[in-house]
């Protein structure tokens, strides 16, 4: 399909923590004629996407697929996985609205809450669980509203080596994180691994994608009231036949699978590799400007920075300004981060080619306007 054809919208490339870029060879893979879900062309179709997505998520276990965005997952983590107490733990607005997800679900809880901008620590929540109660733990990985990446490995270790560590549920978002910041859902022992389509995948969204371990499949099947749509063991079931009990988004599958064939291509090291260095060009172009950013050095996310707003710089205009030349990116977020800071993602499919293209339109809006 030819650009010029695809809508009437005029392209806008977008350098905003979701939705994503998304290539034309991904788009047109989802024009593919309709298949039955019951069909073998979409058993298939599922049977051929199993593996390599587990092989993004580091897992040899089988990756629940749902028609939803990944708060859809948020709903099902807790109402799978909790049953007596979550520990919320909150350091920017998408974990805190997890915390308010929680208790919308009926879960008891209790926060940990630092300041947004901070990542959090192992130290700090093995020192709320040590105070018992708890049956889980929520955990944002990659918190997008302020750039910055929490320790998962180090926080799950140190949950785990605490007496009944064991049986705490670590369930961990990583909507903004997974296939572009390292996760290995085995290795780390996490319980749930939750994320969407479209921010790192850097595909159109409404697709989610979770992990569960062993230990949680065994822990849904004591709790009550677990629901329909994310129910984990009935979705397990139907994942078993490569199928899912609701009609998927067939479409976004097809586009799933080329876009997955293209992330084993790279492979996962260099995909990591990638963000890391286009992570590193965005700190890097930053700080040469007189820019602070909001994580503190050593937690700077891979997948987008938040950048603070030191200088005052007019953010509304500087996106007024980009949209003229065909970009976008993306002012801080809610109340709190709104114009204080603002967000550059570098997820997905960008390239750093493309991050020096963006970098040198800002610095002629800086020039004209600095
Ligand atoms: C975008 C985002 C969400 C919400 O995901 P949806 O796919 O929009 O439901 C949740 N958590 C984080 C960290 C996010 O970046």
């Amino acid at each position: 399909m030819s650009d010029s054809k695809r809508n009437s919208n005029k392209h806008i490339k977008l350098y905003i923590p979701g939705p994503t870029e998304v290539r034309p060879e991904i788009l047109d893979a989802q024009t593919e004629w309709m298949v039955g879900h019951r069909m073998p062309e979409c058993i298939d179709l599922v049977a051929r996407i199993q593996p390599k997505l587990q092989q993004v998520f580091f897992t040899n276990r089988r990756i629940l697929i749902s028609a939803s965005s990944g708060t859809g997952f948020w709903e099902g983590a807790v109402r799978n996985c909790v049953d007596k107490k979550a520990l919320n733990c909150v350091n920017g607005a998408f974990s805190d609205r997890w915390r308010e997800v929680t208790e919308l679900n009926g879960k008891e809880n209790e926060v940990l809450e630092v300041e947004w901008g901070q990542p959090i620590l192992p130290e700090m929540v093995v020192e709320r669980l040590a105070k018992g109660g708890f049956d889980a733990v929520t955990l944002v990985h990659n918190e997008t509203s302020a750039g910055v990446e929490s320790p998962i490995k180090e926080i799950a270790a140190a949950i785990r080596s605490l007496p009944g560590g064991d049986e705490i549920m670590i369930l961990v978002d990583s909507v903004s994180g997974l296939s572009g910041a390292r996760l290995e859902f085995d290795a780390w022992d996490l319980d749930v691994a939750l994320t969407s389509s479209q921010k790192a995948f850097a595909l159109p969204a409404g697709l989610a994608f979770c992990a569960v371990s062993e230990r949680a499949m065994a822990k849904a099947a004591t709790v009550k009231n677990r629901g329909y749509y994310f129910d984990f063991i009935t979705l397990d079931k139907s994942m078993a036949k490569n199928q899912t009990p609701a009609t998927p988004a067939i479409s976004l599958l097809f586009a799933l699978d080329r876009q997955l064939d293209d992330m084993m291509a790279e492979g996962m090291e260099g995909r990591f590799a990638r963000h890391l260095a286009m992570r590193d060009m965005t700190i890097a172009w930053a700080k040469s400007h007189g820019f602070e950013l909001l994580a503190p050095e050593g937690y700077e996310s891979p997948t987008v920075t938040c950048v603070k707003n030191n200088k005052g710089i007019d953010i509304s205009a500087l996106n007024s300004f980009l949209r003229e030349r065909g970009m976008i990116l993306s002012n801080g977020y809610g109340s709190r981060l709104k114009n204080v800071t603002f967000r550059i993602a570098h997820m997905g499919d960008m390239q750093p080619s493309d991050m020096e293209e963006l970098f040198a339109n800002v610095d002629d809006f800086l020039a004209q306007n600095g």
